[in-house]
């Protein structure tokens, strides 16, 4: 199967790619407009950017595809009333992630619970058929500082429940086998039969 991730993130396509073995990757051409996203949930802008990425790709595409995949994803923090949730890719932008991630941890009063979770809505449109979405989220906690290179944005403040390491220590293959993107990435290789 092949398909066109509707993305200009490096890291999301990495792990995309070795989620989904079974799916061949075309990535959004670097001269492609951007792709709008200004849902107020995941599934929204997912939808919108699978969707709207469909349409252009079925004008100006190079090749033939299956279908279009995008994710929308961010963490959602219990102390931010779920922020930076669906606007984590726009959270002070202006700063490089080890600086973000600071600001974010700074952001947290002393005294509150550091709940923290990762969502992720894969939404797949096909060439024929009607678009849909699957999902995965991880549980977990914010960490009392920036830790690890792993992985990439948020993970080195992020400690999935059960572990003592962020996602920024632990290797990539534990990442998946517990990340939002892992689970939202299995569920769609069940539902398309991969
Ligand atoms: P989107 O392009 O609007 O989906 O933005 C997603 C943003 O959420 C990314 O740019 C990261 O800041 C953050 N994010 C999503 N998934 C992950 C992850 O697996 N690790 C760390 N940060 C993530």
């Amino acid at each position: 199967m092949k398909l066109l991730l509707a993305s200009r993130n490096a890291h999301k396509a990495q792990e995309l790619t070795e989620l989904l073995p079974g799916v061949r990757f075309v990535l959004w051409p670097a001269s492609a407009p951007d792709i709008p996203e200004d849902g107020a949930f995941f599934q929204d802008n997912a939808l919108q950017k699978a969707t709207n990425a469909l349409r252009w790709w079925q004008q100006y595409g190079t090749e033939t595809v299956d279908g279009v995949l995008a994710d929308d994803s961010g963490l959602c923090v219990d102390a931010l009333w779920g922020g930076p949730g669906v606007l984590s890719a726009r959270f002070a932008p202006e700063l490089d992630y080890p600086t973000k991630n600071r600001k974010l941890l700074a952001m947290i009063p002393p005294d509150v619970p550091r709940c923290a979770r990762f969502v992720c809505v894969l939404a797949l449109a096909p060439l024929n058929g009607a678009p849909f979405t699957v999902g995965g989220a991880v549980e977990g906690t914010l960490a009392l500082e920036h830790r690890g290179e792993q992985g990439f944005g948020y993970d080195p403040i992020f400690i999935p429940e059960g572990f003592e390491q962020t996602f920024g220590e632990l290797p990539s293959d534990i990442k998946h086998r517990f990340s939002h993107r892992g689970r939202a990435a299995r569920a769609l290789a069940e539902r398309l039969g991969l």
